[in-house]
């Protein structure tokens, strides 16, 4: 069943679109063997819905993107606050400004990008909090929550959010590192496009190098090289 903004884009495209909800799945899916903690989990699901805020119909949560992080940063730059986090806020809206949809934002190098400047906001959240001396599990909270309200529209489940929060708070977390975070966000980012290769118009993979559209059969290589390295993993790396 399509809803939300996934009815409007398929209005628009004349073409059927993967809605939220599968695209959440499949992140957490791809994710699992990899990542078997709450919080990396989640930031899969948040990396699967950020790609299609390069959709027309998203210009406007664009617009409130952009004038967020800019008064972020200059309210942070009045206070003599880390302004960081504002400026990574900036950075987003403009490359979901200037790209058209399953353009650069669902290319390799476009989730690459949109991964690291991810990773750079969640460990910019981190230090900003961590000088307030609160305790991990509360930080990683307010990220859950930051994130949530920066990647999706109020449709959507605030149970999901709260139950992530509550996972985060409640169960054992491995360590904030890199490859928890920025391989997390790569993943959600990889099912995202994986999923959008299955449908009719494809995904310019390969910009800005290339515009050649990749459909299905490059969405089942990439399945297939992703079963081999998570087998690879789940055997000889293991939890
Ligand atoms: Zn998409």
């Amino acid at each position: 069943m399509l809803n939300g903004i996934s009815e409007t884009q398929a209005i628009m495209d004349g073409d059927l679109v993967p809605s939220y909800r599968k695209h959440a799945i499949f992140s957490l899916i791809l994710t699992l063997p990899f990542f078997p903690n709450i919080f990396s989990l989640y930031l899969a699901v948040v990396g699967s819905s950020f790609p299609d805020f390069d959709h027309p119909v998203q210009k406007k949560n664009i617009s409130i993107l952009f004038f967020a992080g800019l008064s972020l940063t200059l309210g942070l730059y009045i206070l003599k606050l880390p302004y960081t986090i504002g400026l990574i806020m900036i950075s987003l809206a403009l490359i979901f400004y200037l790209s058209h949809h399953r353009g650069f934002t669902h290319s390799l190098l476009g989730i690459t990008i949109l991964s690291t400047i991810l990773t750079l906001l969640v460990l910019s959240l981190y230090f900003f909090l961590d000088a307030w001396e609160l305790s991990e599990q509360a930080i990683l909270v307010i990220i859950v929550i930051f994130l949530g309200l920066l990647s999706w529209n109020k449709r959507v489940v605030i149970l999901f959010l709260l139950l992530a929060a509550l996972g985060v708070f409640l169960t054992p977390f491995p360590g904030l590192n890199l490859y928890n975070i920025m391989g997390a966000l790569f993943l959600g980012f990889l099912s995202h496009v994986i999923l959008d290769l299955f449908t009719p118009s494809g995904v310019e993979f390969l910009r800005p190098f290339s515009d050649k559209k990749f459909k299905k059969a490059w969405a089942f290589l990439l399945i297939a090289l992703w079963a081999l390295v998570a087998v690879y993993y789940v055997l000889y790396v293991g939890y």
